[in-house]
């Protein structure tokens, strides 16, 4: 989000930039006479969604390309299943503009603020064993490239497909996406508090067994708050939340009662623990089904930093442990829970499930308090367990590591090589993630 003095921040706050100049381009034209302005001199271009990349990604210290203007449903091809948006649309409108076709996105994350040219760049991902990140649901793709030209790539552009479809936001300014959509479905949810040893022994089982699987665990307590949901098709709701169940959970819960046990955590750490455990046992328990996005989709009103590592399935309880163990043996008082959740193997080349059933571990920290050390020694534990970072969450991880961790990393590169030899869509994260 743009500040008064055109000062630009994410919204963890982790980073900030104060860029030359910012652009709203109201049209692709647009778009292609930004890019190829920039390029003349000498300067980099940035498109950036809602800013809610917690690592350096969207930083734009020469152009910010702020795409809200590029927005809306392009096309549908309801008996394909295709749907075409202006990639500056929000996450959170698709439901409804998808609605009069009968059609809904097949998986989603936790929350639907971000943009979806922004989403995909990154690999984000919602859980599910049997489905992939959103980028996996990327049929198409129009981007305007570095010499300032529009791209337009499909499936039958075979591997390209691939390429563009996680693509840090390197490869140039994405203006459309067709997405791969599914019939309308309802979610039955079920949320539980349950004894955390018992959830990692069945793991496995529980996420071949639910559509959706996922939970989180405050740390110091022996309790897992697990998400459990099944897909409907065609479905009715039957027990929508009502707003003011919403309201309670998300905002009241969620949002108040979770902030003030932050901020009391951040200036006692000694009553995290009991407060961690208030926290568990206010927060579970509820059945619910309701249309897919108002499932997925969840409030985050209480402001965080965070590292996400994906991890190869059968590495995921090891993992988990091992991040357990160290947060006991270091004594440390996390007020944030640690998110657990599973994906299907996809082929997007820098997609961080890409080849292989991922396991997902995630470490959140009180936006005003230092993750430096949990961090660190968390990303040391999942490294070693074989784990790709989130490239839209806080790693510190560069090219030298990186290659080694995607099969067609090297592909990628060429790609990005031929499409941006002078580096137009370069920040300094891309260049410590991707290399110069
Ligand atoms: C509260 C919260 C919850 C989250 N939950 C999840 C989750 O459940 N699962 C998950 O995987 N991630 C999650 N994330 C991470 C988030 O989904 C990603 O960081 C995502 O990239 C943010 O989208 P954005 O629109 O804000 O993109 P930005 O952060 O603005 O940009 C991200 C990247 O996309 C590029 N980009 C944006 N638009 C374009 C374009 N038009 N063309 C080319 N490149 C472009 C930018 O240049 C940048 O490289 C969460 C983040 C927050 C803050």
């Amino acid at each position: 989000m743009t500040r008064p003095g055109g000062r630009w921040q994410n919204w963890g706050r982790t980073e900030q930039v104060r860029p030359r100049r910012v652009e709203r381009p109201p049209s692709v034209d647009a778009v292609r006479r930004a890019v190829d302005a920039a390029a003349r001199r000498g300067l980099h271009v940035k498109a950036v969604g809602a800013g809610h990349s917690f690592s350096a990604i969207a930083l734009a210290p020469d152009i910010l390309l702020d795409l809200d203007d590029l927005s809306g449903l392009v096309d549908v091809d309801r008996g394909r299943g295709l749907a075409t948006f202006a990639a500056g649309t929000r996450l959170h409108r698709i439901p409804a503009l998808l609605a009069p076709y009968g059609l809904a996105m097949e998986n989603l994350g936790d929350i639907d603020r971000q943009s979806l040219a922004g989403a995909i760049s990154t690999g984000t991902h919602g859980t599910g064993i049997r489905f992939g990140g959103l980028g996996s649901q990327v049929a198409g793709m129009t981007l305007v490239t570095a010499d300032g030209e529009r791209v337009t790539i499909t499936e039958e552009d075979g591997e390209l497909l691939d390429a563009v479809a996680v693509s840090l936001g390197a490869l140039g300014v994405i203006v459309e996406v067709t997405l791969r959509c599914v019939p309308a479905f309802v979610l039955a949810a079920q949320e539980r508090p349950e004894p955390l040893l018992e959830v990692c022994d069945d793991l496995a089982g529980r996420s071949e067994r639910d559509d959706h699987f996922e939970f989180y665990w405050f740390p110091g307590t022996d309790l897992a708050l697990t998400k459990s949901q099944q897909r409907h098709p065609g479905g009715t709701p039957t027990r929508p939340l009502s707003a003011g169940a919403r309201f309670l959970e998300d905002v009241v819960v969620g949002g108040v009662l979770h902030r003030v046990a932050c901020a009391t955590g951040a200036l006692l750490p000694a009553s995290v623990p009991a407060l961690n455990r208030v926290s568990t046992r206010v927060w579970g328990g509820r059945d619910f089904s309701d249309a897919s996005a108002a499932v997925f989709a969840t409030r985050r009103s209480v402001r965080f930093a965070e590292m996400e590592y994906a991890v190869p399935i059968e590495r995921l309880v090891p993992a988990f442990e091992a991040v357990r163990e160290l947060i006991r043996r270091r004594g440390w008082r996390i007020s944030f829970p640690i998110e657990v959740r599973t994906a299907a193997a996809d082929a997007a080349w820098m997609s961080t499930s890409h080849g292989r059933e991922t396991g997902y571990i995630a470490v959140h920290r009180y936006w005003r308090e230092d993750p430096g050390a949990y961090f660190d020694a968390v990303e040391e534990i999942l490294l070693a367990e074989g784990g790709r970072p989130h490239w839209g969450k806080m790693h510190a991880q560069d090219a030298a590591v990186l290659a080694s961790r995607y099969p067609r990393f090297a592909d990628f590169v060429a790609v990005r090589d031929r499409w941006d030899p002078h580096r137009v869509f370069a920040n300094p994260y891309i260049e410590r993630v991707l290399g110069g």
